[in-house]
């Protein structure tokens, strides 16, 4: 199933694109809820977290990685948040598997 996510990826969509690579493409969040609001998400279109099988989890890794490299390019790498929702009620629309980078203020508590 084709969502926003899934055609930034292939390019038919337009995004502010930060890292690419591979397996890997994050983009600025087109609505911030901060300074830095990013979504670093896998090329292969897996609908949340939930579904990611097994064998791939390894992508897990390339996420963190990714996330820490761009905390520093950003500077926010001491205080920032890297979060996933996992289905509607956790609050997901876009279901193209993605984590949220945020930070570049003091951040609420979670819900
Ligand atoms: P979710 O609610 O699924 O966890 O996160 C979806 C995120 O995508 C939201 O933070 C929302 O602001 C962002 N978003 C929605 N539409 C677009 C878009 O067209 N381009 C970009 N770059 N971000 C989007």
């Amino acid at each position: 199933m084709t969502n926003i996510f899934a055609e930034i990826v292939n390019k038919r969509l337009p995004a502010e694109i930060v890292f690419e690579n591979d397996h890997l493409l994050a983009i600025k969040d087109k609505y911030p809820q901060a300074p830095v609001h990013l979504l670093i998400m896998p090329k292969k279109s897996y609908p949340n977290l939930q579904s990611v099988p097994k064998e791939d989890l390894w992508i897990m890794g390339e996420i963190v990685a990714c996330a820490q490299a761009l905390a520093e390019e950003f500077n926010v790498a001491g205080d920032y948040r890297l979060l996933t929702n996992n289905g509607h009620d956790a609050g997901q629309t876009i279901f193209h598997l993605h984590f949220h980078l945020i930070g570049g203020k003091r951040l609420g508590p979670m819900a």
